[in-house]
């Protein structure tokens, strides 16, 4: 059923631009009220669209003030949308059309196009916000040289590219790679620079700059190092060389997204770029590391070749993810990386792809594509990268990049082409494959084991529900990596990837001496969920033996869920054999710090609310949160005559590092104070607090507190201390949302709202507040519907100044299909409320529609 609203973009309509743009110079006369953009196209006719052709330029809340095609001033006015110069009004051949308009970067909220932030100039133009600063072709497939001058009054300019020439307020930027406009930046302020040098592999030198306000360059290090490191690996793993004299990272507080690639002048939330020992935890520093990666990949992976039109979004996400995913493996753990992305995974992309807002990894229609830039598109995107690699083995995957490279450097690319490059080098038809890009919802992988006679056999079969205009589907091509083991924990067949194609198979093992216990689905080695009757005796047997890391978690989580789900629907008790495995877990030294800390934290209350859902119950949000609790109290209870010495086992002494070993050892430290505050009133984790010398354990120190009600005090501290700075302030409105119990939760968010320091404006605030209301799981769902009201309250306010994060946020109430009727009409309504209001964004608008399946 294809969306019925008149503003919908379909993939099938695809057509080139009617011109071809051969240069683009551009001027900007800056001020905060009226900043003059004066834009020389230098255009021809396409061939590929014959005839002469009307050109169209995109352009929104554009005050025009002039407009002439080869010197001639023309009278033209310019619609909601954009400006139209009539075929008839052209020359024939090439030509050039200027226009100046006028903006005011001051009054711009929605921090798309061009804005302030902090006395700061600076852009965002992903996806089509380029037209909120000139009339232009916006969109990825007009590719062009952009040479730009900037003026104005400020210390630094920037732009793209290389630095050509400056003067007294004035900066000229030349960069020599065709780019499409969603790549094209400018940040002016005054900004102090941490510096550095990077040498590339052919020996180009290539200055490297992080841009931060006054006070912030002691925040660079981690970043710059990371870099650094980033650019190594896509030398070494890839073959990508750096292609400019100069890389720029500037930090910007108020931020739509993490970070933007820009080319040459990539811009970040600060919250994704500064990081020091005091200020960040050591999530904060991980995750820094991996935007860094993340956006300095996209320079081979969606800038030298970029996508096509929108629809194609994961032609560059998914493959910079997985590139990123691939870059923190090789850094860190690479089992701990694959475990912390599976369980993202399944936080966020399943319950996308299980509820009303299914889509596509390639989508084929949209109205408001900034609603597209999912966990579907990216996270799943890098999955289906993952699965094809397995399927063509590591040396067909290189061989295909490097095609890939050479075929469409400097282009503008689609999924297919990108198909096209593998089939080519392997031989293979993609075509089934290809459904993971064009078919959305999770497939069900059903196992069903049998042992006659020394012959094991085992049956696979695949289920693909149906999602929202898709009912039906076809059987997919599902790599399932598989793994024998004998009872006594041998390895009796190793790895092999069944490549599943049909609705069902069965496989046939012969000549094995017993009955082994299958370890399915290695490494994750398809984004499916996998149904299966396992015995306690099997799980507890794979949780101690399985040589695959991943599939030793995955034995103890679906212990642990199976035990959860039981103590939520029937009231069952913690059962003894998952208390003794976690235990076993959680001492043996022989696993790393990281691993056993991500084994033991028990499954989240929303991830148990989709579980119990797909097993047919209503999910209880009240029943689930005690039941939690329950199972918490109990393992801190088995755990207890050895937890203070794992906690001081765990106690990293010295200076503060980052690395992957230390963190881990923090994280599972925190981990064992957490279970010991439930048994000691919080004795350990006051010392710990006390006793802290970084982020890490003073911030999860004062959480565990205040989970069990305690740290009033420390909160009100920490406040003092921090009240000046955005980023940990954050973490201060947050904490207070996650740890509240669940029916204060609606009081506490509305006292933080009306705390000074909550600004509307700033998008890392509002997340930290409203994204904390609904990570709240039983918070959020309270019987009463406040939390519902409140979120619905908020995205309306939010929505007249930034549209975008609004939209985003409001898929907070994409699982409502899941809950019982009364909590089910009370996210409609909320819903309903939403769209009825007046002067609604298209971002929110959509999305809302979506929810209620009216899109
Ligand atoms: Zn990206």
């Amino acid at each position: 059923m294809p969306a019925s609203d008149p503003r919908t973009i379909y993939l099938a309509d695809y057509q080139p631009f009617s011109h071809l743009l051969e240069q683009v110079e551009l001027r900007f006369r800056l001020d905060p009220q009226a900043t003059r953009v004066t834009t020389r196209l230098h255009l021809a006719p396409n061939p590929e669209r014959p005839g002469k052709q009307d050109v169209r330029l995109d352009g929104e809340d554009l005050k025009l003030i002039s407009c002439s095609v080869n010197g001639e001033i023309l009278k033209v006015v310019p619609d909601a949308t954009g400006l139209t110069i009539a075929a008839a009004r052209l020359p024939s051949g090439a030509f050039v059309l200027e226009t100046e308009v006028e903006i005011a970067p001051a009054e711009n909220t929605a921090l798309e196009g061009l804005y302030m932030s902090n006395g700061m100039y600076c852009t965002q133009c992903e996806a089509e916000g380029f037209r909120k600063i000139t009339f232009y072709p916006d969109r990825p497939d007009v590719m062009t040289r952009f040479k730009v001058r900037i003026e104005g009054d400020l210390p630094v300019l920037l732009s793209n590219g290389n630095p050509v020439g400056q003067g007294e307020a004035w900066a000229e930027w030349e960069d020599p790679w065709p780019k499409p406009s969603y790549l094209f930046a400018l940040v002016a302020g005054d900004l102090r620079a941490f510096p550095d040098r990077f040498t590339t592999m052919s020996g180009r030198e290539v200055d490297l700059n992080i841009w931060v306000r006054p006070g912030d360059e002691g925040r660079c290090a981690w970043g710059m190092q990371s870099l650094k490191a980033a650019m190594r690996w896509d030398e070494e793993v890839y073959g990508r060389e750096y292609d400019l004299d100069i890389f720029n990272i500037v930090a910007v507080d108020d931020f739509n997204m993490g970070a933007m690639e820009n080319k040459g002048l990539n811009i970040f939330n600060s919250k994704a770029v500064l990081a020091s020992a005091d200020t960040a935890t050591d999530d904060d520093f991980a995750r820094v590391e991996a935007i860094i990666a993340h956006e300095y990949f996209h320079n081979w992976t969606g800038n030298r070749i970029t996508c096509r039109d929108w629809f194609q979004l994961c032609l560059k996400e998914g493959l910079t993810v997985y590139r990123d995913q691939q870059f923190s493996s090789d850094l860190r753990s690479a089992p701990v990386k694959r475990i912390q992305d599976v369980l993202a995974l399944r936080a966020r992309q399943f319950r996308e792809d299980g509820g009303p807002l299914a889509h596509p990894v390639r989508p084929d229609h949209y109205i408001e594509i900034n609603n597209f830039y999912t966990a579907t598109v990216y996270e799943k995107g890098a999955e289906v990268i993952g699965m094809l690699r397995r399927l063509v083995g590591d040396a067909d995957y290189a061989r295909a990049l490097d095609l890939y490279f050479e075929r469409h450097d400097g282009h503008a690319a689609t999924i297919e082409d990108w198909l096209k490059v593998f089939e080519d080098v392997t031989g293979r038809d993609l075509a089934q494959f290809k459904l993971w890009y064009t078919q959305a919802g999770t497939p069900r992988l059903k196992v069903i084991e049998d042992w006659d006679k020394g012959r094991y056999t085992l049956t696979l079969e695949q289920e693909n529900p149906p999602t929202p205009g898709q009912p039906e589907k076809d059987a997919k091509l599902i790599p399932v990596a598989v793994g024998l083991l004998s009872p006594n924990g041998d390895e009796v067949l190793p790895t092999q990837v069944l490549e599943l194609s049909e609705a069902k198979h069965s496989y046939v093992f012969d000549g094995l001496g017993a009955r082994p216990i299958a370890s399915i689905l290695r490494d994750f080695s398809a984004p499916v969920i996998v149904e299966r009757e396992v015995s306690v005796a099997e799980r507890a047997f794979l949780l101690a033996h399985d040589k695959d890391a991943f599939n030793r978690f995955e034995a103890g989580r679906s212990l642990c869920k199976d035990v959860l789900a039981r103590m939520i629907v029937d009231g069952a008790e913690p059962l003894p054999e998952l208390l003794e495995a976690m235990e076993a877990l959680a001492f043996d030294e022989s696993l790393e710090p990281a691993f056993r800390a991500l084994a033991l934290r028990l499954p989240g209350e929303d991830d148990m609310a989709a579980t119990l859902f797909a097993a047919g119950h209503v999910p209880d949000p009240a029943a689930i949160h005690a039941a939690r609790d329950a199972l918490h109290l109990a393992l801190a209870q088995k755990l207890r005559p050895r937890l203070s010495v794992l906690e001081s086992a765990m106690h990293v002494p010295g200076a503060y590092a980052p690395d992957a070993d230390s963190a881990g050892k923090r994280a599972l430290r925190l981990v064992a104070l957490g279970l010991l505050a439930r048994l000691d009133g919080g004795a350990a984790a006051r010392a710990a607090f006390f006793d802290a010398h970084n982020m890490t354990e003073s911030f999860g120190a004062m959480q565990i507190l205040l989970e069990i009600g305690q740290g009033a005090t420390k909160l009100e501290r920490f406040e003092e201390q921090w009240r000046d700075d955005r980023l940990v302030m954050d973490k201060w409105f947050a904490v207070q949302v996650t740890s509240a119990k669940p029916e204060e939760v609606a009081g506490v968010v509305r006292r933080l709202t009306e705390h000074p320091a909550f600004d509307l404006k700033n998008p890392n605030r509002f997340r930290a507040v409203f994204g904390a209301l609904t990570a709240n799981h039983a918070g959020f769902h309270e019987a009463d519907g406040a939390g519902y009201d409140l979120l619905a309250d908020w995205l309306i306010k939010l929505d007249r100044l930034n549209p975008q994060t609004a939209a985003r946020m409001s898929t907070g109430f994409e699982s409502w299909p899941r809950y019982d009727i009364d909590r089910q009409e009370m996210m409609r309504a909320a819903l309903e409320r939403i769209l009825a209001t007046e002067g609604l964004s298209r971002d929110l608008g959509e999305m809302a529609a979506r929810m209620l399946a009216r899109a």
